[in-house]
């Protein structure tokens, strides 16, 4: 359909599905994922992973913190499968901080970006020098190399530290996008975004969102499975309600 066709306006005054709104210039899906409460509608979404582990596999807060670093923009699974040789070299941050960044290359065979994450490791862990001093808050494994908010939130979860912010991976864009919550594929302002439609006790709902969009919505979505098709806009568009 093209811009503007199909212009038809139900008995109570709304745009019908699948006709283009010329006042906003939204089509009917976004028209419609604006007026969802999303506190209600990401419950159920809560309830099913709520307090699920991330994937990845760590035994302490030192191993969540190297592996967390490592795993940007790389798999998981192949993190997962890098740690024990790594863990079994340099089981702690005291003897993280004595080894030289290339040192580590060995341990980090197909990891992208692997010279600077090398490089963030041993600055972290000359800097906080033993396991304890890990700080445990946003402010303070942000102010570390190589760790951002979403790194620093996934840190805070797992240890079971309150939520500072709301987890933003590749994951959550894709899938809060297809929700139809945000239009925007920058996380920074996904996350603000987030932030401002949710109370901080459910700020858990980015983990969830990834656990979706890792399991479920995945680049090829497997809606019929989906327990938010009922919201989803990307749902509604492609499949109708
Ligand atoms: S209904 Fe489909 S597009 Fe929407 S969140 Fe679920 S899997 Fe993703």
């Amino acid at each position: 359909m093209a811009w503007g066709e199909g212009w038809q306006v139900r008995g109570d005054g709304r745009p019908a599905d699948g006709t283009f709104c010329y006042l906003w210039g939204l089509n009917v899906s976004i028209y419609m994922a604006a007026r969802i409460d999303w506190v209600e509608a990401l419950k159920p979404l809560l309830r099913k992973y709520k307090g699920r582990k991330h994937p990845l596999k760590y035994k302490n807060i030192y191993q969540l913190v190297v592996l967390v670093v490592l795993s940007a923009q790389s798999s998981d699974d192949h993190i997962n499968e890098l740690a024990p040789s790594l863990f079994n070299a340099f089981p702690d941050m005291e003897a993280l901080s004595k080894v030289e960044a290339a040192g580590l290359f060995p341990f980090f065979k197909g990891v992208r970006n692997f010279a600077h994450k090398a490089d963030w490791l041993v600055r972290i862990a000359r800097e906080v020098k033993t396991d304890s001093g890990i700080p445990l808050t946003m402010e303070g494994l942000t102010a570390l190399p190589g760790i951002g908010r979403k790194s620093a939130s996934v840190i805070l979860r797992e240890a079971g530290r309150p939520a500072e912010g709301v987890i933003v991976d590749l994951h959550v864009v894709r899938v809060a996008q297809r929700l139809g919550i945000v239009r925007v594929a920058d996380p920074k302002k996904i996350e603000e975004r987030l932030m401002k439609l949710l109370p901080e006790k459910e700020w858990e709902a980015g983990m969830a969102m990834s656990f979706l969009g890792r399991e479920i919505c995945r680049p090829k979505p497997e809606c019929p499975l989906c327990l938010m098709k009922k919201v989803c806009a990307y749902y509604k568009k492609n499949f109708g309600l």
